[in-house]
This record gives structure tokens, C-alpha cells and sequence, in this order.
């Protein structure tokens, strides 16, 4: 790699270590050490030289006496584009300090939000590098904070690393997370997972000949490597199986990357003549690339000693891309993309995120004061997930659909239980409403309330609705034949 030692970083990390002196962060270090470790990540992501003065500078506007004329000047409007943008989305956050969690509380914070990511990309592949660090960091914090952060790492930044298709980013940042939400189940996956992969050591050493042999056979160049599972991918995907181990196919799994397409194919016929393709298990997402444009063959075959392993197949740009994503396509359309991004054009990026493209176009309509349709905005960004928020700005995840006694729920099933009305943005409202993205939703409860079997028809997500159903049975089994319900039968007689 040629390393380049560029003037401008040299001045920024100058400027910044001057304008950050005698601050310090939570876990003793001097403050430099962050935005320094912020740098460090942009350039492993191989982004480009604005962005990376941008990333050493990202603190200096909101920390310190620096401003945003004085960056302007030195660096020009391209950086201080980038790193007013950061801030903004600093200050759009909910007030607390020394925690780095932005999500604003409102509808027209949220939309601030929006519209600094909309004008430029490279302000949210900032913020990941910032949050990154914080999470590597995260364990000077006292644990209610590291639970928020993580928290909202799982719901906000690993799905939007995922939409970027940073696949790396999203591995290692929802892992870190994962472990401060959850440490006992973090804990008892990974140790699954070693376990499994130490059991599954000869299998692969084996396998690994077996193909390395076809490939030479075939004169098909490639590389192969073990692909770990990430303890959080795993949960989730025992989520979606009740549980059921034996339904993860992926568990033992192997990389092979190859030039070119055609290879692809050819190695996924080599595999397949090697072992047997499981039915309904091979996936062309080189055809039908993913909606964040992953590309890669999946297969999963049964070894002659009846293990299941799954085989990734791809070339070295597709894998270079399920890794960084579009920090990827900066770097191999460097030049262009940032020529275009200062232009205010956009048509150069990746056909696969052209979604960018359209928050971009939205946010400018934003800023003529036309109106959009939010909903569909935020529906691009978070799939079918609605975000709500506690009076004290909890964030709580629901899909889109979620009505109050969902929401109540979630929060405990003891507040589900007892709900005798809820608050939408400060009013009163009904329990049929549906929630809307940017609530701020405040559930009044009453000791005296029990739940009604009426409330299932008020009740969205699966998840509140056993809840309910497990307090409705408990009521039914606990009471005796009473009296009263001996009266409804004669009633209804
Ligand atoms: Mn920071």
C-alpha cells in the first residue's frame, strides 16, 4: 500500500490535537486519541481526503473553539460541508452529553437528521466511523449508557452499515453491541460458535483440500478461507427458527474467491460434483444481487461424512464490496464520485444504492419546502421498522403497523397490563391508533385496570399479543368457577 503522508491531513491532526488540548475522554486517554482512531478507520475504508480531514475535525465545531468559518478557511467548503453536517446530526440528538447518541426525539429533529444525510453520503460514513470507535471504547462508560449506545447500535447503525452493505462494519459493530444488551447470551453464542468451529476444524481442513484440488484441476484461480459467524447474526437467525440449532445451515461455512464470473459458476459446479447440493439451498445473488447490492453464489452441501457446510462464492470485487460496501465504490470510483458529490450530482453512484440517490432528492425537496411523503422516506431507510420514543427518549423499535398496547408491551408486560389510556406527541389519543414513525408516546396506566380479552383486537406485533394472552389464561386458571361467570352463563341462557 502506498502510504502518502498528504499536507492537509498533516495540518488538520495539527489544528485538531490544539483545539482539543487539555480534553480528555471517559476512559482517561486525551481527547486527540478519538478523532486520531476516527482517522485511522476512514482511511482502513480508503475514503477519500476530504472526508478524512472531515473525520479528525468531526468534534472541533461542537467541543471546541474552532469554528466552522475557521475550518472553511484552511480546508475549504467541501470539509466544512462534511463536518457541519456531523454536528448537525450531533446536536439533533437527544441532549446528552458525552453520549454519542443522536436519535432526535421529534419529527423536525428527524428531519434535520434527513436532510444532513441526504446532502452528502459521506456525513453518515463519519458518524459510523465515529460510533465504531465509541463502541470499541464503549466499556468506559457506566453500564446504563453502554446499554443505550448499544442499543441503539443494533436498531439504527448495524441495519444502516447493512443497508451500505459495510459488511464488516456491521459484523463487528453489532457484536460489540451485542455483548453490552445481552452479555449472557453473547457469552453462551460465541462459546457455541467456538466449540462448533473447533469440532468442525478437520471437516474443513479436508474439504478445504478436496476443493483446492478440483479448482487446480479445473486451472481456476482462487483463494479460500473459513468465514466465522457472528454471535448476533446467529441469534438472530435461532430467533427466526424457534430456537432450532438444527435448522442453521450456515454455521461452518467457506469463502472462495475467484477472478471472475465465470469462475464463480465453474467453482459452484466443481463444489457440486465434490458433494451434494442441499435442494432449495443455492442462492444466485451474482444474477439477483441483494437489494444493497451484495453479490455472491450460496450453496450448502453435505460432505461424504454427512456434514453440512455452505460455500460463498465470489469475485475479489464482490467480495471487496460485501465488506466496505460503499465505502468501496469511494474507493474505486474515487475521482468520480467526489467530483460528481461536489457538482451536486449523483447518477455516478452504484446503480445497486441508488436508494441514496432518492433520500438525496428528498432532502432537496426538504429544502424547497415541498412536501414528502416522510413515511416512504424513513421505509427506505429502516425497511418496516417504525422508531418511537418514551417521554424520556428510550427509543423502542416496532414494525410499521404497532399500535399503543404494543408499544406498552414492549416497554413491560406489567405496563401492558394495566394501560387505561395512552398519549400520542403530548395528546390524548385511542388505542386503535396506529404509531407513526417519531412518536413521542406516554403510556398512563391504573393499578385497578385488568386486561381485557376485547384488547387482542388492538394488538399488532405477536409479541404483545402472548403476553396478553399468557395474563388472560393466568386470570381464567386462577379463578374458580365464580359466582359471576355461573351469572353469564345464565344470561346468556
Ligand atoms: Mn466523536
Amino acid at each position: 500500500m502506498k502510504e502518502t503522508v498528504s499536507p492537509r491531513i498533516e495540518q488538520a491532526v495539527k489544528l485538531a490535537k490544539e483545539a482539543h488540548e487539555g480534553q480528555f475522554r471517559k476512559t482517561g486517554e486525551p481527547y486527540i486519541v478519538h478523532p486520531l482512531a476516527v482517522k485511522k478507520i476512514l482511511e482502513e475504508w480508503h475514503m477519500d481526503e476530504d472526508t478524512i480531514i472531515a473525520g479528525i475535525l468531526h468534534d472541533t465545531v461542537e467541543d471546541t473553539k474552532l469554528t466552522l468559518d475557521d475550518i472553511r478557511k484552511e480546508f475549504g467548503e467541501s470539509v466544512s460541508f462534511l463536518v457541519d453536517g456531523v454536528t448537525k446530526i450531533s446536536t439533533a440528538r437527544t441532549g446528552m452529553r458525552d453520549i454519542d447518541t443522536y436519535l432526535p426525539e421529534t419529527k423536525d429533529n428527524f428531519l434535520r437528521l434527513m436532510i444532513a444525510l441526504g446532502d452528502d453520503i459521506r456525513v453518515l460514513i463519519i458518524k459510523l466511523a465515529d460510533r465504531l470507535h465509541n463502541l470499541r471504547t464503549l466499556s468506559a462508560l457506566p453500564p446504563d449508557k453502554q446499554r443505550k449506545i448499544a442499543k441503539e447500535t443494533l436498531e439504527v447503525f448495524a441495519p444502516l452499515a447493512d443497508r451500505l452493505n459495510m459488511g464488516r462494519l456491521r459484523v463487528e459493530m453489532s457484536d460489540l453491541a451485542f455483548k453490552y444488551v445481552d452479555k449472557k447470551r453473547f457469552d453462551y453464542l460465541k462459546d457455541l460458535i467456538e466449540k462448533h468451529n473447533k469440532s468442525a476444524e478437520k471437516t474443513l481442513k479436508k474439504i478445504e483440500q478436496e476443493v483446492g484440488e478440483a479448482l487446480k484441476k479445473e486451472k481456476i484461480k482462487f483463494s479460500l478461507s473459513g468465514r466465522v459467524k457472528s454471535a448476533y447474526s446467529l441469534h438472530k437467525k435461532l430467533a427466526k427458527h424457534n430456537q432450532n440449532m438444527g435448522e442453521i445451515y450456515d454455521l461452518t461455512a467457506l469463502r472462495v474467491i475467484v477472478d471472475d464470473i465465470t469462475d464463480c459458476y465453474l467453482t459452484l459446479g466443481v463444489v457440486h460434483a465434490l458433494y451434494t447440493p442441499m435442494g432449495g439451498r443455492i442462492k444466485d445473488y451474482i444474477a439477483m444481487p441483494k437489494q444493497n447490492g451484495y453479490q455472491s453464489l450460496h450453496t450448502t452441501v453435505i460432505t461424504k461424512d454427512k456434514k453440512v457446510v455452505e460455500f460463498q462464492i465470489r469475485t475479489k470485487e464482490m467480495h471487496e464490496f460485501a465488506e466496505h460496501g460503499l465505502a468501496a465504490s469511494f474507493y474505486y470510483n474515487e475521482q468520480k464520485v467526489t467530483e460528481n458529490y461536489k457538482k451536486g450530482k449523483i447518477e455516478h453512484l452504484p446503480t445497486n444504492l441508488l436508494w441514496i440517490t432518492e433520500l438525496q432528492m428528498t432532502a432537496a425537496k426538504l429544502r424547497e419546502g415541498k412536501k414528502v411523503d416522510l413515511k416512504k422516506l424513513k421505509l427506505n431507510l429502516f425497511a418496516d421498522k417504525i422508531f418511537v420514543y418514551t417521554p424520556k427518549g428510550d427509543i423502542i423499535d416496532l414494525p410499521d403497523g404497532a399500535l399503543p398496547l404494543d408499544f406498552a408491551y414492549r416497554l413491560h408486560s406489567e405496563i401492558g397490563d394495566h394501560v387505561i389510556g395512552v398519549k400520542i406527541n403530548g395528546k390524548m389519543s385511542n388505542l386503535n391508533k396506529k404509531l407513526e414513525q417519531g412518536d413521542i408516546v406516554e403510556i398512563l396506566t391504573s393499578k385497578n385496570q385488568t386486561p381485557k380479552s376485547s384488547w387482542l383486537e388492538k394488538i399488532f406485533t405477536s409479541h404483545a399479543r402472548q403476553k396478553l394472552n399468557r395474563t388472560l389464561n393466568n386470570a381464567r386458571s386462577n379463578r374458580q368457577p365464580s359466582s359471576r361467570s355461573r351469572r353469564k352463563k345464565d344470561k346468556k341462557k
